[in-house]
């Protein structure tokens, strides 16, 4: 299938809302026959913690995954902090973008995975500090200073010298959020940050996060089964059903009375 990301599909001359952090216009993505997006539009205003809720298969990972730029969409256009994600300007004309200006746009977003990925030969404060150093070129100095605060915000701050391996799931977790905060994102990834640890320890990771949403202004975009969770931190909840949002609103709408018959459904069956 060719990617068809040519100009003439794009809104070319957006208005550009500046507290808008992330916009996604007319996004499909398809993996084969199976379009997993179809002409997606939403939009997330900075400093809002929006959840993506919706059964399984929905499509709602592949959204964070294209903003990760760890794929990419077939049409439609993705802006972050409004810069393209999936074009650039080069001699006055908009074109699919290159892997610097990818780069580029990409230091605004940080992505806490479901299986933690951390980097298993280096120890925690490493694990931290190597990003921080390699890609925004701190002092590695600056950068463990950094890490070092970070490790404590999450509750770790006496386990810099530990490697991955010697650590619960739940704190392996708590080091990956701290990795992505030390790049000083402007907006947090979650991807089922909680869907490998063993029970007991999903409640830690939890706590952390509802911390930083409180405590900081980072942009969070959430896709989590934890409904209790995502009551408490949302300022809007995205109902996903077959690649499009179905149904949006505030927790208290979206939990205590959805519309939609599917958001009903899938509800009833989570909580
Ligand atoms: P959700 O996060 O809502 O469970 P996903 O975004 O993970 O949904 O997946 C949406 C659909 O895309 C699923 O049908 C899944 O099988 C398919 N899919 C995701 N990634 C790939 C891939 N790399 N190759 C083929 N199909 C994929």
């Amino acid at each position: 299938m060719s990617a068809d990301t040519s100009p003439k599909n794009l809104d070319a001359n957006p208005p550009v809302d500046g507290s808008e952090l992330i916009r996604f216009d007319k996004v499909t993505k398809r993996f084969g026959s199976n379009v997993v997006l179809d002409e997606l539009d939403f939009s997330v205003a900075s400093g809002k913690h929006v959840t993506l809720i919706g059964p399984s298969g929905s499509g709602k990972t592949t959204i964070l995954r294209l903003l990760m730029t760890l794929t990419s969409p077939d049409s439609g256009s993705i802006k972050v902090n409004g810069d393209y994600l999936t074009h650039e300007q080069r001699n006055g004309k908009l074109v699919p973008a290159g892997d610097k200006h990818i780069r580029e746009v990409r230091k605004n977003i940080g992505m806490v995975f479901q299986q933690f990925n951390l980097f298993p030969n280096m120890k925690v404060l490493r694990n931290i500090t190597e990003a921080p150093v390699t890609v925004l070129g701190l002092s590695k100095d600056e950068a463990e200073e950094r890490a070092r605060e970070l490790l404590d915000m999450v509750g770790l701050g006496d386990r810099c010298d530990a490697y991955p391996t010697q650590l619960s799931g739940g704190q392996q977790q708590r080091v990956a959020i701290a990795r992505a905060l030390a790049m000083r994102p402007q907006v947090l990834l979650l991807d089922e940050v909680t869907s490998a640890l063993d029970p007991e320890l999903v409640a830690g990771v939890l706590d952390v996060l509802r911390d930083i949403a409180r405590t900081t202004d980072i942009t969070m975009l959430c896709v989590t089964h934890e409904m209790n969770f995502a009551r408490d931190i949302s300022d809007r909840v995205l109902m996903f059903d077959a690649g499009r949002v179905i149904e949006s609103g505030s927790p208290d709408k979206m939990f205590t009375e959805p519309e939609h018959e599917r958001t009903r459904e899938f509800l009833s069956a989570v909580l």
